[in-house]
């Protein structure tokens, strides 16, 4: 049986290269962020975390062997600092919506209201929605029906992190059932928000 420190310097060094990620979840199941997967099964060695799903492939340290993980649960509940909420803002808007007009399909190229705010309509999760000009336009200071626009989703809050995530490093397959909602057509580079999980769950 290895120990600690030399499993740590096997896990970590470079003969073992990142093999990909891993979903990292709250205790609460609440997902958090993602992390190389060998940061991890160290979690999990450690006994901070607990492993929910493997990738089927297999991390080698000498003479033994470890599942790779691709989503674990932290033993502890992690408090995530309101900063780290994501903001309202054209970016997370468009991003929630996978830059794409809620009511046509078209590439979305603007924020509309979807209760407008001349008729008193909160700038919130709930009433906005990606939008094409044309869309837009059309809709101007109308409800969606008064104008014969429906909406292919009802606009909701995102939930935890999952459409960050996914936004940021995309999504295993074992990942999906942990990630609540799952979205599409996302970009990396269209949405740079950062979550620290490896500070969250050090
Ligand atoms: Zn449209």
């Amino acid at each position: 049986m290895l120990n600690d420190a030399l499993l740590r310097r096997c896990l970590l060094g470079d003969k073992l290269a990142a093999m990909s990620r891993a979903l990292v979840l709250n205790a609460t199941f609440e997902p958090l962020g993602a992390v190389a997967s060998r940061r991890a099964l160290l979690l999990v060695l450690e006994r901070k975390a607990e492993m929910l799903e493997a990738t089927g492939r297999r991390f080698h340290a000498m003479a033994v062997s470890y599942p790779e993980p691709s989503v674990v649960r932290l033993s502890r509940y992690v408090h995530v600092p309101y900063q780290a909420r994501v903001a309202l803002n054209r970016r997370s808007i468009f991003a929630r919506d996978g830059y794409k007009c809620q009511y046509c399909g078209a590439a979305a190229e603007n924020i509309d209201h979807v209760v407008p705010r001349s008729r008193g309509g909160a700038h919130v999760w709930e009433n906005v929605v990606a939008a094409c000009k044309r869309c837009n336009s059309r809709k101007e200071d109308h409800l969606p029906h008064e104008v014969g626009l429906r909406l292919a989703r009802m606009p909701t809050r995102p939930i935890g992190r999952a459409w960050i995530l996914l936004a940021e490093v995309g999504a295993r397959s074992e990942w999906l059932p942990y990630l609540g909602q799952p979205l599409t057509g996302h970009s990396a580079t269209q949405l740079n928000i950062a979550v620290d999980v490896d500070s969250l769950a050090g």
